[in-house]
């Protein structure tokens, strides 16, 4: 069992970043000014449940359904507003949702439009665009909806079975991915492309929430708390693993610790995804102390 002299610390920073808090802020301001409109959301505003169920509270509905498009979704609203996700949103939606008469909101994040612009500035001079990103994916989904010139690419294996031509290439990448993976990436791909220009477009929150794992001194235990769907949260127990620590558990919240973890643990360390809410943070270190 644990043996009460167990230190649990949070890791400086976790939680919630700016382009979380900003889209959540929209959302509650466009409920606020229009009490009597109905409001959706196309898609999980930020990948983190509590969210969503919080929102649901100020009948903010949000249409997400992996077997649907966010085309089709679009479709199946009336009237009221759209609100688009924190991950950006195609152009395409865009003019389709003002051609329905739908006013709508924009929660895209400053951090992914500065990705988005700058892809286009080199669509624009002629390059072919490598996109490092998860498939599936809604910020990787509004990327390649930009041009067909965009080709994704989610793993090593991609890298090596695309056949390119011509010396006019440009890589970058989805803003919440393991500085890590990209390292190893950006390597293989120079060699395959000389030519290539790459630019690294990891957002600050998502690298210095992963940096600050790198830093741990003799964590035993590092308990990640965030949504399965989030992708910086995925990305931070990946770097856990690969920094050395011992144990990597993510967790939804306190009910998902499993007290047998804890044996013989000295130094127990609590990150979370940048969608992560704080109380379900503060909880989880509520919980461990209560029962170090
Ligand atoms: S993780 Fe980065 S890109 Fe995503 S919303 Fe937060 S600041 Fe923006």
């Amino acid at each position: 069992m644990y043996n009460g002299l167990m230190e649990i610390k949070k890791v400086v920073p976790s939680g919630y970043c700016k382009g979380v808090v900003n889209a959540i802020k929209l959302a509650k301001d466009t409920r606020r000014d229009n009490p009597d409109e109905k409001i959706y959301i196309l898609g999980m505003l930020v990948h983190n449940s509590y969210v969503t169920q919080e929102l649901s509270k100020l009948n903010i509905i949000t249409l997400d359904d992996t077997r649907t498009s966010k085309e089709e979704l679009l479709e199946t609203i009336k009237e009221g507003i759209v609100i688009f996700t924190a991950h950006g949103i195609s152009d395409r939606i865009k003019e389709r949702t003002v051609q329905k008469g739908l006013r709508y909101v924009d929660a895209s994040c400053v951090d992914v439009l500065k990705t988005q612009n700058i892809i286009k500035e080199y669509l624009l001079q002629g390059y072919d665009v490598l996109y490092f990103g998860k498939s599936g994916h809604p910020e990787a989904e509004a990327v390649l909806s930009i041009s067909d010139k965009i080709h994704l690419i989610s793993s090593e294996e991609d890298l090596k079975k695309l056949s390119l031509s011509g010396d006019k290439l440009f890589l970058t990448n989805q803003t919440t991915m393991s500085y890590l993976e990209l390292e190893d990436l950006f390597k293989i791909a120079k060699k395959i492309y000389p030519s290539l220009i790459i630019q690294e477009e990891i957002c600050n929150a998502t690298s210095s929430r992963q940096l600050a794992i790198t830093k741990l001194q003799d964590c035993d235990l590092l308990y990640v708390v965030g949504d399965v769907k989030s992708n910086n949260t995925g990305k931070l127990v990946d770097i856990g693993k690969k920094s050395g620590i011992k144990k990597v558990l993510l967790i939804q919240n306190y009910k998902d610790i499993d007290l047998k973890d804890l044996e013989g643990a000295d130094k127990v360390y609590v990150t979370a995804g940048a969608s992560t809410p704080p109380s379900l943070i503060n909880e989880v270190i509520e919980y461990l102390r209560a029962k170090a």
